[in-house]
């Protein structure tokens, strides 16, 4: 069964086109080949379909309430974590809303300042595209990413400045299906270059949890939290008065489904 987040519209329903639909969903083209004939045919069926103006379907309108540039300013810690997880909600639905505000932010000319919610620390595995996952849009979620979503301290000093500086008011550690850097951690096994350096910064996790690779993977999205949350004086206090929450989470890359581990 395909997962709903992994469904295709029908290309010949040309109302039923959405700006967030890949090219190939809307003309049979794949994206890295798209030419500009196909760009403007793409262009063509979006405006027939009625979306390039940035107009909501009905079938989205119980889903449009993704977060507003500067929401981060009224968010508590629980509220931001739930924007993101409604965000997710959307994603899986097939309801994403965020091009449309891609669109408008870039017409605002915001680039003077950022003031993300929300910060997430995940994989680099191309298979864990954050701002997709959350639907959120640009300025609204400080990422940071790396091979097994661990906390190096420069990834730290990333999420200090993310939280202590510009504000964010959760960070989600989030480990992910089939991650390769837990997977190798298990293995132990002889890897070119410098990929092994991952392995201690995984280990106790793979100590904790066994060969397990999900088991292992959920043991260090929780570790790495709260390593996070100890490790750093900065955001230790910021957790301690209730302005920043440090959240594990999982990744189902099958389902798109994002899941709290704590
Ligand atoms: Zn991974």
């Amino acid at each position: 069964m395909i997962p709903p987040f992994q469904q295709r519209r029908d290309a010949t329903k040309e109302n039923d086109l959405h700006v967030c639909d890949p090219p190939s969903a809307l003309d049979g083209t794949h994206p890295g080949l798209s030419n500009e004939d196909s760009s403007r045919r793409r262009f063509l069926q979006m405006a027939v379909g009625g979306t390039v103006a940035g107009l909501v379907t009905a079938t989205s309108i119980e889903f449009a309430a993704p977060p507003r540039v500067l929401a981060q300013t009224t968010l508590n810690p629980d509220a931001a974590l739930q924007e993101l997880m409604d965000g997710n909600k959307r994603f899986t639905s097939e309801r994403l809303t965020t091009c449309e505000h891609d669109l408008a932010i870039l017409k605002q000319h915001t680039t003077e300042k950022q003031e993300p919610f929300a910060a997430v620390l995940s994989c680099a595995d191309s298979r864990v595209p954050v701002e997709l996952v959350f639907d959120q849009s640009i300025g609204h979620v400080f990422v940071t990413r790396i091979a097994g979503n661990i906390a190096t301290s420069e990834i730290i000093a990333s999420l200090e400045y993310g939280a202590g500086v510009l504000g964010t008011k959760v960070i989600v550690v989030m480990g992910h299906g089939g991650c390769g850097a837990v997977k190798a951690t298990i293995q132990a096994k002889e890897v070119p270059g410098q990929i092994s350096a991952l392995y201690p910064h995984i280990q106790a996790a793979v100590d904790q949890a066994g060969a397990n690779v999900e088991a292992a993977t959920k043991a260090n999205a929780k570790i790495q939290a709260a390593l996070l949350r100890q490790a750093s004086t900065v955001i230790s206090g910021l957790v301690k008065a209730n302005k920043l929450k440090v959240v594990a989470a999982y990744y189902d890359i099958a389902t798109g489904t994002v899941s709290l581990l704590e």
